[in-house]
């Protein structure tokens, strides 16, 4: 705590104590009477001074991370201009690991076998808290920081769901709050971990199996989105996998006869599992691509492949609708004559709310406030919400306002390897407006926002609420008690984690 500036009030009451000049009984009583009252004030004072002193932190500290904002949106943006996919985010992964070795974190890289993952650690014992950084791209998606579609490499990488601003102010807030810990004397651990890719290779799954995570108290994380919203909600647990044939080529005109052809057990296993669609529960979601069809029409393919997802908000029914697309594809290579094969290569849990944490991270975000912008930037928006598709309404101002706290174990639209994180240890995160407001992620819309300063300036509040919320995990020993308390009521009695990838390794060529 610091204790450099009390508060002029307490020298005020010593004065008025001593100088009043009143006959000896009076005086007594008077003196007695003033002592009481001074004594309450004494007791607020008391009781309000962490309160100035939290506050004058506070201050402190986040008027440094706005001094840093262009330091922090360099490097963001410096990931942005070398979108490398996932697992192969070589340069976007050292740059993070510099700027916090550069800062004082001891860092380990080429984690749980994975050479892109790395922990970076300031301090020691408990509570630990963990922030983490993602830094992967996407395939197909290059745009330039323009609010029109103009790709800087047609078909090339981008960072449509904004990982370069999710790394980069996610070491912000691991800084800042080294930084604090370090000027105010704060016992425990403050971690930064690199997780790479998110964007289907779950990376963190394989950093928690190797129990890099087991001892944190608190994992906060975030989200590049289109809106400021931190409440207590959840994902859908996802297993992919890509199902191959094997089949035997041969003319498809002169001796279709001798011919099996891999594609059709590809065609029939699809069909099989769109007939699924009518006998699964509410909320399943199931989608695939071919990415393998053969090589020619007048070539019985020899090999064939598709790439499936199923997901639902509950991991074991994700995991039972699986278990019956294996069956179809057993079924379909049979029919067909050909071999079938198939690789798991993702699966991550729904993610578990928090609400202890959330309601924290919320309070915070509401401090800090949505994203302001200029008029150049208010401009761009203008032009970006021109190209959505028609019904999507939206507005330059909704990136001010920060959304109700919600509580919902639903599901949302999306999954991510954060599921498995908030399983294991209590986990927290919010999103914020690095988008223009009703821009989706996955988009060009959302590169070109990610790349200019209305990403920057999204990504600071991200920093900013993160950095409060580790304050305030650190300042309050209960927290942690009850936020791991509420993640063993949710995890249900009995839960024990098992990894929805089995024990395969990191697919680290999922991407080449
Ligand atoms: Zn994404
Ligand atoms: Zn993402």
């Amino acid at each position: 705590m610091n204790c450099r500036k009390l508060p002029k009030v307490f020298s005020e009451i010593d004065s008025a104590h001593w100088s009043q000049k009143l006959p000896i009984q009076e005086n007594y009583f008077y003196f007695h009477a003033i002592k009481i009252r001074s004594m309450k004030k004494l007791l607020v004072l008391i009781f309000l001074f962490p309160v100035f002193s939290v506050f004058a932190q506070e201050k402190e500290i986040l008027s440094k991370l706005d001094a840093k904002a262009d330091f922090y949106g360099d490097l963001a943006r410096q990931i942005w201009s070398n979108p490398e996919l996932g697992y192969l985010e070589k340069n976007s992964s050292q740059l993070l690991q510099k700027t916090l070795s550069d800062a004082g974190f001891k860092v380990t890289a080429g984690v749980a076998n994975i050479p892109t993952a790395f922990v970076a650690e300031y301090g020691s014992g408990k509570p630990v808290i963990g922030i983490m950084a993602e830094f992967d791209a996407l395939p197909g998606v290059s745009q330039e920081a323009v609010s029109f579609r103009k790709p800087v490499v047609v078909g090339g990488a981008g960072h449509a769901c904004g990982h370069h601003l999710f790394g980069a102010a996610s070491v912000a807030a691991g800084i800042s709050v080294m930084d604090w810990m370090k000027a105010n004397k704060i016992k425990g651990t403050v971690r930064v971990y690199g997780t790479p890719a998110e964007e289907g290779g779950g990376g963190k799954v394989y950093m928690a199996r190797a129990g890099l995570i087991q001892d944190v108290d608190a994992m906060l994380h975030w989200h590049p989105s289109s809106q400021n919203a931190a409440g207590a909600t959840s994902s859908l647990a996802n297993i992919s996998t890509k199902f191959r044939f094997y089949g035997e080529a041969s003319h498809a005109a002169a001796a279709p006869e001798r011919g099996k052809s891999a594609l059709d057990a590809v065609e029939a296993m699809n069909f099989m599992v769109n007939l699924m669609r009518e006998h699964v529960p509410m909320q399943t979601r199931m989608h695939y691509v071919i990415t393998r069809g053969g090589e020619a029409p007048n070539v019985v393919p020899a090999f064939a492949e598709s790439y499936h997802y199923v997901r639902h908000p509950d991991a074991l029914v994700v995991q039972q609708i699986f278990d019956r697309m294996v069956k179809a594809a057993e079924g379909a290579a049979l029919g067909t004559q050909t071999r079938m094969e198939y690789e798991v290569i993702n699966g991550v849990y729904n993610l578990l709310p928090n609400e202890t944490l959330a309601r924290i991270m919320h309070k915070n975000l509401e401090k800090i406030g949505g994203v302001t912008y200029s008029p150049e930037e208010k401009k761009f928006a203008e032009e970006i919400i021109k190209t959505y598709p028609e019904g999507v309404k939206a507005s330059p101002e909704d990136a001010t306002k920060i959304a109700p706290f919600v509580v919902s174990e639903e599901g949302g639209g999306g999954s991510t390897d954060v599921g498995d994180i908030s399983w294991l240890v209590p986990t927290v995160g919010l999103g914020t407006a690095t988008w223009v407001p009703g821009t989706s992620a996955h988009t060009w819309q959302a590169v070109a926002a990610g790349g200019m300063s209305i990403g920057q300036k999204g990504m600071m509040v991200a920093a900013k609420t993160l950095t409060l919320t580790a304050m305030d995990i650190f300042t309050n020993p209960a927290v942690t008690g009850q936020a791991l308390q509420e993640l063993n009521t949710r995890r249900g009695e009995g839960f024990s984690y098992k990894a929805l990838v089995g024990n395969r390794e990191a697919p680290l060529d999922y991407r080449k």
